[in-house]
């Protein structure tokens, strides 16, 4: 599948569609800094050296975003959030309708 479909139903190609979630993961740990000094996990609010190797975690994961056809949301700021190995783990556990429901909460915010 060498496209995704977004939510108005247009395609884009898979190539600008990675390069997008690549640039907006880099813009969000850009901001987090900018607002918070230095980088450190949403979930345990540890930093680096406390919960491991911290990146930018999906809320709905990219293949959720993709195969719901609602692929821009994968790009989406508000559907990230810094957290380190540990707690993105435990993340991965919840439900679909939970990571759902901590979307909507970010975007509220
Ligand atoms: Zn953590």
């Amino acid at each position: 599948m060498n496209t995704v479909k977004l939510s108005d139903g247009t395609k884009i190609g898979r190539n600008t569609f990675d390069a997008r979630v690549f640039r907006a993961k880099k813009v969000m740990k850009e901001n987090f800094i900018h607002n918070h000094g230095y980088l450190y996990c949403i979930e345990c609010g540890k930093n680096q050296n406390g919960c491991e190797r911290i990146a930018a975690s999906h809320l709905i994961s990219v293949d959720e975003c993709v195969k719901s056809g609602q692929s821009e949301i994968a790009y989406d700021l508000k559907n990230m959030l810094p957290m380190g190995q540990k707690c993105h783990r435990e993340f991965e556990n919840l439900s679909k309708i939970q990571r759902y429901a901590r979307y909507l909460a970010e975007k509220e915010k």
